[in-house]
C-alpha cells in the first residue's frame, strides 16, 4: 500500500523515469486484415511491400519510456511541429531476417545494429534505452511477422528500426518527446540476375561527411543531399559516388569501400578506410574484415589511402578488384572509377565481379541462411 502511494507520488514528481522499455510488457494487437504475400521474383521492388504490423514505443521527458506496442501497420499521426520534420532528429538502422531451409528465422549480428542505433540516437540528443530489451522487442516483433520472412534464398524481410524526435515546439532544443518504431518490408536479391557492377564518379567538390561531423552515424540528414548528387551523376552514366575527405577515399554511395591490390612492395592487400567520424561502421565491413583476417591469405588493412594512390595503382595494373559493402547487397562489384575527366577500369576476373567479391558474397549468404553454423547467426524462434 505504502509502496504504491510512494510510487504514485514519485511518478507525479517525475523522479521515477522509465530509463528503458521492456520486451515483457509489449502490448500486441494482431491484424484482422492480413496483406497478401507478393510473388517472389525480380519484379519485387526494394522495401516497397511492407508487412502486417508496426512496432513502436514512445518516450517523453516526464515519464521516460512508455509501453511498447505491436499493432496493425498504420500511418503515424504526428504534430506538424515535431522536431524530426524541421531539424532532422531522425536516425535509423537497416538489417534483415532470413529463413533457413529448416524454417528457422535468423538475424545477422543484430546486436551490432542495436549498438549503432543507440550511438546515432545519442548524436541527436534522442533518448537512450537498454540494448538487450530492444533486441528482445525486435525478436518478438520478427517472430510475429515470421510469415513475411520469405523461404527463398536471396529474399529476406528487411527491418527498419527508426527513431524520431516528436517534440512539438519550433525551438531548436533537445527533443522532449520521441518515438522509436520498426517497419518491415520484403526485399529480394540485390542482383537477381547476377552481379551488376557499378561505375563510380569521384568528385572532390561533393562531400558526404567531414571530420568532426556525424558521417559515422546513421542519421537521415546524411542521406538526402546524397540523393540529389547521385541523381546528377546517373545522367552521366555512373551509378554511385566515390566519396573523398581531403583527397582520401572513404565510402561509395551508402556503402563501405574495399580495394584488393598489390602494394608497391608487391604484397597483396585488402584495404578499407579506418573508422573515424567520416566512416559508417558497417556490419558488413566488420564481417568482411573479420573473415578475411581469419582466412589469412593476404594482408588486411584499415588505413587511409588517397584517390591518387588508387588511380596510380589502376594505371600500374596493381588493382585486382574493388567493391562496395553493405547489408542491402552484401558486396557490390566496381567496374570503373571516374576521376578528373578520366575513366579508370577496374579488373573483374569473373566478368561481372572479382574472385574475392564473389567468394565473400557466397560465404556471407551461407552464414545468413544458416547453411554454415556460425556465432553471427541469431535465432529469432522461441
Ligand atoms: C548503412 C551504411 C553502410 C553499411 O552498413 P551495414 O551495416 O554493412 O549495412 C555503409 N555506409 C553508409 C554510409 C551506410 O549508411
Amino acid at each position: 500500500m505504502w509502496s504504491r502511494v510512494y510510487s504514485k507520488l514519485s511518478n507525479t514528481c517525475g523522479r521515477r523515469l522509465n530509463s528503458t522499455f521492456r520486451a515483457s510488457e509489449i502490448v500486441i494487437d494482431h491484424t484482422n486484415n492480413p496483406k497478401t504475400m507478393p510473388v517472389l521474383d525480380e519484379t519485387l521492388i526494394f522495401g516497397k511491400k511492407t508487412t502486417d504490423h508496426l512496432f513502436w514505443v514512445d518516450w517523453d521527458a516526464k515519464k521516460g519510456w512508455h509501453t511498447p506496442q505491436i499493432a496493425p501497420y498504420q500511418p503515424l499521426v504526428l504534430d506538424p511541429t515535431s522536431s524530426c520534420f524541421h531539424y532532422g532528429t531522425e536516425c535509423f538502422e537497416g538489417m534483415k531476417a532470413y529463413k533457413t531451409a529448416h524454417d528457422k528465422v535468423l538475424l545477422f549480428r543484430p546486436e551490432m545494429n542495436v549498438r549503432r542505433l543507440k550511438k546515432s540516437a545519442a548524436a541527436l540528443a534522442l533518448p537512450d534505452f537498454d540494448g538487450e530489451e530492444f533486441l528482445q522487442c525486435l525478436r518478438k516483433f520478427v517472430d510475429i511477422e515470421r510469415k513475411w520472412v520469405p523461404n527463398k534464398k536471396g529474399y529476406s524481410m528487411y527491418i527498419r528500426p527508426t527513431m524520431i524526435g516528436t517534440h512539438q515546439q519550433l525551438g531548436v532544443t533537445k527533443p522532449a518527446k520521441a518515438k522509436l518504431f520498426i517497419v518491415n518490408a520484403l526485399v529480394g536479391p540485390y542482383f537477381p540476375t547476377g552481379f551488376k557492377p557499378v561505375a563510380l564518379y569521384c568528385d572532390e567538390a561533393r562531400v558526404r561527411a567531414w571530420p568532426g561531423g556525424v558521417g559515422d552515424k546513421k542519421v537521415g540528414g546524411n542521406y538526402g543531399p546524397g540523393i540529389a548528387y547521385t541523381d546528377e551523376i546517373t545522367k552521366l552514366g555512373y551509378q554511385q559516388l566515390l566519396w573523398l575527405v581531403n583527397g582520401n577515399v572513404t565510402e561509395v554511395g551508402t556503402m563501405n569501400f574495399f580495394v584488393l591490390w598489390k602494394t608497391k612492395e608487391g604484397e597483396t592487400e585488402l584495404i578499407t578506410a579506418p573508422l573515424d567520424s567520416t566512416i559508417l561502421e558497417g556490419v558488413t565491413r566488420d564481417s568482411i574484415l573479420t573473415l578475411t583476417k581469419e582466412w589469412g591469405e593476404f594482408k588486411v588493412s584499415e588505413r587511409t589511402f588517397s584517390i591518387h594512390e588508387l588511380v596510380e595503382a589502376v594505371d600500374q595494373g596493381r588493382v585486382i578488384e574493388a567493391f562496395g559493402a553493405g547489408t542491402a547487397c552484401i558486396v557490390c562489384p566496381v567496374k570503373k572509377i571516374h576521376f578528373k575527366g578520366k575513366d579508370y577500369d577496374i579488373p573483374m576476373k569473373l566478368g561481372n565481379s572479382g574472385l574475392l567479391t564473389k567468394r565473400l558474397l557466397d560465404h556471407i549468404l551461407s552464414i545468413q541462411y544458416g547453411e554454415i553454423h556460425h556465432p553471427w547467426s541469431y535465432q529469432v524462434d522461441y
